[in-house]
């Protein structure tokens, strides 16, 4: 598997950092990990193949995650690139998200769901196992951070894991997920002193790290409170005991 960081930032507009998207490329297809609206231009500008994208996860319906839902759908409607596109594109994410796109798509009758190619749907129990791509089996946990949050665990045939939390507030759940897996990517919202609970700041994300003992992890989804500190630094005063690397827009990781 690997792994391309679209979009590393949050809703608030930043000029180095997208809205959350990450790209996985498997040896069965693609899948987005998310889809802010900056994230599906993200996909054009790192070449990567959007009009044959297999599936699309939606960790939970925040716009800065599921924002790109709509004018994605409206792309490739129209677009050239997938006029001759015949296979399925299939949007996974919790209960309520048929509710969510057939939102968007009255708010105009822009017609989303008449597309050159099948769409589907999926709403996914929490726990529920499923194959996200032909080769992925994925599994997701809830998250204290709303209601239909959650976070995901993916395993390739090859045995090669990853968990992706998207927003989440600390949970042991979380640890448990991650534990040994070969990629976490975490959100860390917030370096200390975060305003809210329904997100981490370091020290929460290093505890979950200690916990899990991950192979690597990327932490992500970084507000503008991250600008101008010294990454690096901090996360050694935790002593994490693997990689622990700072997601920036572009970044690339083999799984
Ligand atoms: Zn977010
Ligand atoms: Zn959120």
């Amino acid at each position: 598997m690997k792994l391309i960081v679209l979009g590393s930032g949050t809703s608030v507009p930043h000029p180095q950092r997208s809205s959350s998207g990450y790209w996985l490329e498997t040896a069965g297809g693609s899948l987005l990990l998310d889809c802010s609206a900056s994230a599906i231009h993200r996909m054009a500008q790192e070449n990567l193949d959007w009009a044959n994208l297999d599936a699309i996860w939606i960790s939970h319906f925040h716009l800065d995650h599921c924002g790109g839902l709509a004018p994605f759908l409206f792309g490739t409607k129209h677009a050239p690139n997938t006029q001759d596109r015949t296979k399925t594109l299939r949007i996974f994410g919790a209960k309520g998200l048929k509710r969510l796109l057939k939102g968007f798509d009255t708010a105009n009758d822009y017609g989303l769901f008449t597309q050159p190619f099948p769409l589907e749907i999926i709403e996914i129990e929490t726990l529920e196992k499923f194959e996200i791509l032909p080769d992925v089996e994925a599994v997701s946990i809830s998250t204290p951070h709303t209601d239909e949050s959650r976070a995901i665990h993916l395993r390739d045939t090859d045995g090669k894991t990853l968990v992706y939390t998207a927003d989440t507030g600390p949970a042991d759940a979380i640890a448990a997920l991650a534990r040994r897996v070969d990629l976490l990517v975490m959100e860390c919202s917030f370096v200390k002193d975060k305003p809210v609970e329904t997100h981490l700041e370091l020290a929460e994300a290093m505890y979950v790290v200690r916990k899990a003992e991950p192979k690597k992890v990327i932490l992500t989804h970084l507000y503008p409170e991250w600008d101008n500190i010294d990454f690096n630094l901090e996360v050694e005063k935790f002593s994490p005991g693997c990689e622990v690397v700072q997601a920036f827009d572009g970044l690339k990781i083999e799984v």
